[in-house]
């Protein structure tokens, strides 16, 4: 595999580059992942920016507003991003929904909802996982019975992320009670949230943020009209979306970022004409942790380049997550050791903040990352994935 770009992509990257010095504005930049209280409204603005210059949707079908750019093309685009520390975009509205609707919709659900994420007039939240069904989303039991052009659901639904801001929710639901196999009786609706009988309760993490929430629905009733795919065919809709979710966990070239956040933090911890970066013990760790980020970039690249040649494994997005998640906790684990006493500073409060500026940041963002083994598919679920490939395949990686 060459991983050299070629000349078309280095265009590109420029273009790319050029972009995001001129449309990102400063304070637009670098803000945390996990800090609830500023990230919607900004994520917001910067998806406007994008969507006027028309790369909002670059991942779609090209009839729905997409740009057909290259899986390197993307990655390249994603790369930028993240080295100018430009804010998220909603993984479940642009990521996950959009293109799911692009594939799954009829053309009156495209021509309704697909303007309405550009513009950000809707967000969206995912429904899947119930207090007993997790890592078995099989055995959901939010229910839907149909009466004329509705579907009365109750139920109830957990971890909904951002369920508290959403407009609409992307929902798995039970339409028959005792099938053959579970997979076979689920459906999949898109679920007004402004709906009578939907009630949200916040859920605090670790953090001490507000990320996500239980959904209780009490006969609520969705029109027909927001079925998503056929009746009772709901699973093959949710499996598209799964594999894109996870293949985006990874955040390689974010992890990239944290770790010179550490070595800066490490650069500051002086103790006389040292600092903790010419400590063997802690050099080490940083440049085994260096050295395995490294063999993950490139196994990305490879998974990139299998993309290209419509070559990639069903398996290749799962072994992204578990590399790309725990390496990602390691990192940060290193960086709270390198704070030392400042690692207990919370935001808001008056503790000296580190000289690098990274304190209770990098602790609550170290906190929050805990949840990236478990979120989209929790990793001990991707390793039987993966394990399962292996074995048939004869081990060929
Ligand atoms: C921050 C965060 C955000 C989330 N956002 C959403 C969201 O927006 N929408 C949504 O629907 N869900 C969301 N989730 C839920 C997430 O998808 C589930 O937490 C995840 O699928 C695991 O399910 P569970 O919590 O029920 O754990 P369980 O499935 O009960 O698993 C508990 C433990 O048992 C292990 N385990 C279970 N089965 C097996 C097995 N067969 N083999 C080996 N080990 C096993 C698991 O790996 C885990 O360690 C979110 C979760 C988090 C943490």
């Amino acid at each position: 595999m060459d991983l050299t770009l070629t000349e078309a992509e280095l265009c590109f990257q420029r273009q790319v580059r050029d972009f995001l010095a001129a449309a990102l504005k400063p304070e637009w930049r670098g803000v945390s992942d996990v800090d609830n209280r500023t990230q919607p409204a900004i994520m917001a603005k910067w998806q406007a920016a994008l969507a006027a210059k028309g790369w909002l949707t670059a991942g779609w079908p090209v009839v729905n507003g997409g740009l057909g750019w290259s899986p390197m093309q993307h990655h390249i685009f994603r790369q930028a991003c993240s080295q100018a520390r430009a804010p998220k975009i909603s993984t479940m509205s642009i990521g996950m929904i959009g293109p799911l609707i692009c594939a799954f919709g009829s053309p009156a659900q495209q021509e309704f909802y697909l303007p309405r994420i550009i513009t950000g007039a809707d967000m969206w939240c995912q429904g899947f996982s119930e207090p007993n069904a997790g890592s078995d989303l099989a055995s959901l039991q939010t229910s839907a019975r149909r009466d004329g052009d509705d579907y009365i659901v109750s139920g109830q639904k957990i971890w909904t992320t951002y369920a508290h801001v959403a407009t609409q929710m992307f929902c798995l639901v039970r339409t028959v009670a005792h099938a053959e196999r579970p997979q076979a009786g689920i459906t999949m609706l898109l679920i007004d949230m402004k709906l009578p009988g939907i009630t949200v309760r916040p859920i605090r993490t670790i953090d001490g943020e507000h990320h996500f929430n239980e959904v209780f629905f009490d006969d609520v009733r969705v029109p027909t009209s927001c079925r998503l795919g056929g009746e009772h065919k709901g699973w093959d809709v949710a499996r598209a979306l799964l594999a894109f979710e996870r293949s985006g966990i990874a955040d390689v070239v974010a992890t990239r970022q944290l770790l010179g956040d550490v070595a800066v933090i490490a650069a500051g911890e002086a103790s006389g004409d040292t600092t903790l970066l010419d400590r063997k013990d802690f050099a080490s760790r940083l440049t085994k942790l260096d050295i395995a980020l490294e063999a993950l970039e490139v196994f990305e690249m490879r998974v990139m380049d299998a993309a290209e040649r419509k070559a990639s494994k069903d398996h290749d997005a799962s072994m992204l997550k578990i590399l790309g998640s725990e390496l990602k906790q390691e990192i940060y684990a290193l960086g709270i050791s390198a704070l030392g006493i400042l690692a207990v500073a919370w935001p808001d409060d008056a503790s000296p903040a580190h000289p690098s500026g990274a304190g209770s940041k990098l602790v609550v963002d170290a906190l929050f990352a805990r949840a990236s083994s478990i979120y989209g598919g929790a990793n001990e679920i991707q390793r039987n994935i993966v394990a399962k490939a292996l074995l048939k395949s004869g081990f060929e990686i």
